[in-house]
């Protein structure tokens, strides 16, 4: 179905969930970029929090998120006071402006946290940024879902969920750090359904340690049957000189890449067959899905969460590490959690890290999300010119279609997608190794 041209595949690129990416950030912009960017925020814009929470209950060898155990209750209890402050400290900024259209818990695992601490820090957000109505989606670990907190999911308004699965091959799962029978999962599943949880995601993986065609192929015979709203199937990127925790998984038993793109064409094959409207080439939604219906209507968005159906052009996200976008400004709160603590125990806003999005940052990054959502875009013919010699390979395969200023993505080009956007990455020069496969 995919022809495979592994030279094509070859330099590692972004995922490219912003640009410029987070390899571009660095330590000029700081507390008064974040500050300014907050003052120019209008009465009605509409706005999307992002609430980081870095602790998970157990931590699976292969995951490359900012989180560590939730295994010392006061240092968790210390943390969210801590929130608790940045929500007051950004809501004072904000003064009422600005209007709050979602909520996204993220982590690390939310429910790593006890259900009473998730809300009573929902109902700190609601309180403080009048926010009663936002739509409010979470992540959540199987493995640490208790009877309190489906109760509370239930009770709090929370319409979307997505459950980290990865695998359903137990033997996977041994090489990953990460045992969860089928049997939690389905538990999982149905009593979210229960509890009115109207769009679940599974995130399922390929590439992974001793992963072979039969265990994707069965990992997908139990998802489709099962039946999530929404599936991302991701590969996994083995980065153990960045994510020391990785070494842990043995890279001998690790997909090669051909095998990677076996893998990615048939969850793609799979998916769509089973009924899955395709969202870029690893996303995949129920027709019925706000994620579906925004492709069909041309209006996805690439943003940190991946994939959205999101239109807000600015995020402010809260907690350690977490990223705030405005149109101008990409600004990333302190990274450590005992040091973003003390910032905001000193009653100062955290961000410390970012980046300046020039007007041309913001046009390359509207080209780069165009095509990575709906597969074209408008492009200048200059630009296009000055991309050329890097988009060759992919024209003279067929991959790409270029037409007076307009470039398209054909359905054999997919799987190149990212690789493709990354010709109009004004910062990628030769590879520095630090990102993952572009498959
Ligand atoms: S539960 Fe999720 S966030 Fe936590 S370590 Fe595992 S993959 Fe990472």
């Amino acid at each position: 179905m995919w022809p495979y041209y592994p030279d094509l595949l070859d330099r590692p690129v972004p995922r490219y969930t912003s640009y410029p990416t987070a390899a571009e950030f660095d330590d000029s912009i700081g507390l008064s970029d974040q500050t300014a960017a907050i003052d120019m925020i209008g009465v009605e814009t509409p706005i999307s929090l992002y609430v980081h929470i870095p602790y998970c209950q157990e931590i699976c060898w292969y995951c490359g998120c900012n989180t560590g155990a939730a295994n010392r209750g006061d240092r968790v209890a210390t943390y969210l006071d801590a929130l608790e402050e940045e929500i007051h400290l950004v809501a004072r900024h904000l003064g009422g402006r600005g209007r709050i259209s979602r909520i996204a818990f993220g982590g690390g695992s939310p429910n790593a946290i006890p259900a009473l601490a998730f809300v009573r820090l929902l109902d700190r957000i609601v309180t403080e940024f009048h926010a009663a109505s936002a739509e409010i989606a979470i992540e959540l670990d199987p493995r640490s879902l208790d009877n309190d907190w489906y109760d509370v999911l239930a009770k709090t308004r929370v319409t979307r969920a997505s459950l980290g699965v990865q695998t359903f091959a137990p033997h996977i799962q041994q090489a990953i750090g990460r045992i969860q029978p089928l049997a939690m999962i389905e538990a999982a599943l149905a009593r979210l359904r229960a509890a009115h949880v109207s769009s679940i995601n599974f995130d399922l993986m390929y590439g992974l340690p001793h992963q072979h065609l039969a265990d994707l192929d069965d990992t997908l015979d139990h998802a489709i049957r099962l039946a999530p709203d929404r599936i991302a199937l991701f590969g996994y990127a083995h980065l153990p000189s960045v994510i020391s925790r990785q070494r842990h998984i043995d890279e001998q038993s690790l997909p090669d890449s051909h095998r990677r793109f076996e893998q990615a064409a048939r969850g793609y094959r799979r998916l769509t067959a089973a009924g899955y409207v395709p969202i870029g080439f690893d996303h995949f939604a129920l027709p019925g899905d706000s994620l579906a219906l925004a492709a069909a209507e041309h209006k996805l968005h690439r943003n940190f969460q991946g994939f959205t159906d999101d239109p807000c052009e600015v995020m402010l996200g809260l907690g350690a590490s977490a990223i705030s976008q405005f149109p101008d400004l990409i600004v990333q709160n302190e990274k450590m959690a005992g040091r973003y603590r003390m910032l905001v125990g000193a009653h100062q806003l955290a961000g410390r890290r970012g980046v300046r999005r020039s007007t041309e940052d913001q046009w390359r990054g509207r080209i780069i999300e165009q095509l990575l959502c709906s597969g074209s875009a408008k492009i200048e013919d200059e630009l296009m010119h000055r991309a050329g010699p890097a988009l060759r390979p992919f024209g003279d395969h067929g991959l790409v279609r270029c037409s007076p200023g307009q470039m398209a993505i054909t359905p054999t080009g997919l799987p190149y997608a990212r690789a493709i956007a990354a010709c109009f990455d004004a910062y990628r020069g030769p590879s520095k190794g630090t990102f993952s496969h572009a498959i």
